[in-house]
C-alpha cells in the first residue's frame, strides 16, 4: 500500500511543490521514528503518518500536512529543532513546536475550570493550525487508545471528552468533534455506552426501512414540482450524542426525534426555502420543531432548516435542508477556511479577539473583518445580540491572567498578581524562601506585575525572607495569609 500516494491524492492542490514538500517531511520523518513503537507494537512512524492523512482529509495545506508527518520528531523522534528548520523552515517548524508545547501543558491552576483550559489551549497554541494538528493527532491516539495502559485510557478519554472534542466543536469541526466524542465514551462512560448501543440498534432495525422508503417518495415529490438538483441522505446520531439528550430525556428514546435525519442538499438559499415550503405541504409537521438556523444560525455557525414531519409510514422524522457551502462548513467549519486560504487567515487575529485574553493576545494591528469567515462574523454578532458576550467578558478571564513555570505548568493567578503570588501558589515554603525571580529569563523585581503569558523562575535562598512590605504587593489570599503568619513568627 502506498501510503504517500493515499495522502497526496486526498490534497487540494496537486501542484509540484506542495506534493514535493509533504513528500520530504514524508520520507524524513519515516527516517527519524525508525525503530520506535507504539503502546499497539506497531511502529511510531504509522502514528504520524495517520495524523497527517486526517489533516489531508479535513483539506489542510501541504505546510500544515507536512507539521503532521514531523509533528513528533523533535519531541519523540530522533529529530533536532534545527535540522527540522534547515529542511522545512521557519513556518513548519514553529507549527511542530507549538504542538509540542500543546502536549506539555499541564493545567495546575488555583481553578481547574475545562473551560479555562481549552481557551488556554487556544491562547497557547497562537495559531490555528496547531491546534487543529493537535485534534488530529489526537483522534490518532483515541483510534488506539485500546493499546495503552489501561490506567491511563480513562484519563486520556475523559480529558478527550471534556477538553479536545468540545475544541473541536467550537471550532465547527465536526469532522472530528464526533469521533472523538465517540471513541472516548466507552472508556468513560462504560456503562451508558452499553446501554446507548443496546437501545439504538433495536431502535435502528425497526426505523431503517421506513426511512428507505420515505427517501423514495420525498424524491418524487421534488421532482415532481420541478426540483431536480439536490441530493437526500441520510446521517444518525452519533452513540455520544445520542447518550446526552438521552440523558436529557429520562432515557426514553421516544422523545428523541433525530436519532436519524433527512439531510436535503440545494445549490442556493432560495432553493432551501422552497425545499422547505414543498415538504410542509406535502407532510404535515411536528408542531416546535421548526427551526430556521439560516436566518438565526446556532452560536457555533451552524446553518441549515430543520423540521420534523410525519411521514404517513407511522413514524416521524427530521429533514434538514441545506446547501452544498453550507454543509461542507457544518462539517469542517474553521478547517474549512483555513485550508483554502490558509495565508490571509496565518494570524487568526479575528479568533484571538473571540477570546477575552488580554496581554498574551494584545493586539497592535487593526483587524481586516474582510478576512473573516462569514460564520464566525455571524457568531459575533450573534454573541452580541444574544448577550453571550457580557457572559464571555464578565468570565473569570477578565480576572485573571496565566502564567508558566520553567517546565511549563500553568498557573493561574489573579490580575495584577507578582512573583510572590506566584511562589506562594506554587508552594508556601518558596513563597517564605524568595530571593529572587526572573520573569522570562532575566531577573527581575519580586513586585513586577505579571502578564499572561509570563514564564517566571523563583529563586529562593535559605534563610526565611517575608517581609511586611509585600502585602502591598500581592493580590492572593493565600499569598496574604502566609505572609501575615510569617511575619508574625519571626516577630
Ligand atoms: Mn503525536
Amino acid at each position: 500500500m502506498d501510503y504517500l500516494r493515499e495522502i497526496i491524492d486526498l490534497m487540494n492542490s496537486q501542484a509540484n511543490k506542495d506534493i514535493e514538500l509533504v513528500s520530504k517531511a514524508f520520507t524524513f520523518s519515516e527516517s527519524v521514528h525508525s525503530g520506535q513503537l507504539r503502546f499497539s507494537g506497531e511502529p511510531y512512524f504509522i502514528h504520524v503518518r495517520e495524523t497527517a492523512k486526517i489533516l489531508a482529509e479535513l483539506g489542510m495545506s501541504s505546510t500544515t500536512i507536512a507539521a503532521g508527518l514531523l509533528h513528533d520528531c523533535i519531541e519523540d523522534g530522533k529529530a533536532t529543532r534545527e535540522e527540522v528548520e534547515e529542511l522545512f523552515g521557519k513556518e513548519i517548524l514553529f507549527l511542530v513546536e507549538g504542538v509540542t508545547k500543546l502536549g506539555k501543558l499541564k493545567y495546575r491552576g488555583v481553578e481547574r475550570h475545562n473551560e479555562s483550559l481549552r481557551k488556554l489551549f487556544v491562547a497557547v497554541s497562537q495559531d490555528i493550525r496547531v491546534i487543529i494538528i493537535k485534534l488530529s493527532d489526537r483522534l490518532h491516539n483515541m483510534r488506539t487508545l485500546e493499546y495503552v495502559p489501561e490506567h491511563k485510557q480513562k484519563r486520556i478519554a475523559t480529558e478527550t471528552l471534556e477538553i479536545y472534542a468540545p475544541l473541536a466543536y467550537r471550532l465547527g469541526i465536526r469532522k472530528l468533534s464526533r469521533p472523538l466524542e465517540d471513541h472516548a465514551f466507552p472508556f468513560v462512560y462504560p456503562e451508558e455506552y452499553k446501554k446507548t448501543k443496546e437501545l439504538l440498534k433495536t431502535r435502528n432495525k425497526e426505523q431503517f426501512h421506513k426511512l428507505d422508503r420515505f427517501q423514495k417518495s420525498i424524491k418524487k415529490v421534488l421532482a415532481k414540482k420541478n426540483i431536480t438538483e439536490f441530493t437526500v441522505d441520510y446521517r444518525m446520531k452519533t452513540l455520544y450524542s445520542l447518550y446526552k439528550k438521552l440523558a436529557r430525556k429520562d432515557w426514553n428514546i421516544e422523545k428523541i426525534y433525530d436519532i436519524s435525519a433527512l439531510r436535503i442538499i440545494v445549490p442556493s438559499i432560495e432553493d432551501c426555502y422552497r425545499v422547505f415550503g414543498i415538504v410542509h405541504s406535502t407532510y404535515r409537521p411536528l408542531p416546535g420543531r421548526i427551526k430556521d438556523y439560516i436566518a438565526f444560525p446556532k452560536p457555533n455557525g451552524y446553518k441549515a432548516l430543520h423540521t420534523t414531519i410525519f411521514t404517513g409510514y407511522g413514524n416521524v422524522v427530521e429533514i434538514q435542508i441545506k446547501t452544498k457551502q453550507m454543509h461542507q462548513e457544518s462539517e469542517y467549519g474553521i478547517a474549512s477556511h483555513v485550508g483554502y486560504k490558509e495565508s490571509v487567515v496565518e494570524n487568526f487575529s479575528w479568533i484571538k479577539k473571540l477570546l477575552p485574553f488580554k496581554n498574551i493576545l494584545s493586539e497592535k494591528k487593526e483587524i481586516n473583518f474582510e478576512d473573516v469567515p462569514s460564520w464566525i462574523k455571524d457568531l459575533v454578532e450573534f454573541q452580541k445580540t444574544s448577550g453571550l458576550e457580557d457572559e464571555m467578558r464578565s468570565d473569570f478571564f477578565q480576572q485573571r491572567i496565566f502564567v508558566f513555570t520553567p517546565k511549563g505548568d500553568v498557573v493561574d493567578l489573579p490580575i495584577n498578581s507578582t512573583p510572590i503570588d506566584f511562589a506562594y501558589s506554587i508552594h508556601s515554603s518558596i513563597g517564605d524562601h524568595i530571593g529572587g525571580a526572573k520573569i522570562n529569563g532575566k531577573m527581575t523585581s519580586i513586585e513586577t506585575i505579571l502578564n499572561n503569558g509570563d514564564i517566571v523562575e523563583i529563586v529562593t535562598k535559605k534563610q526565611r525572607s517575608s517581609k511586611k512590605k509585600w502585602l502591598d504587593h500581592v493580590k492572593t489570599a493565600s499569598a496574604k495569609k502566609h505572609i501575615k503568619a510569617a511575619i508574625t513568627k519571626t516577630n
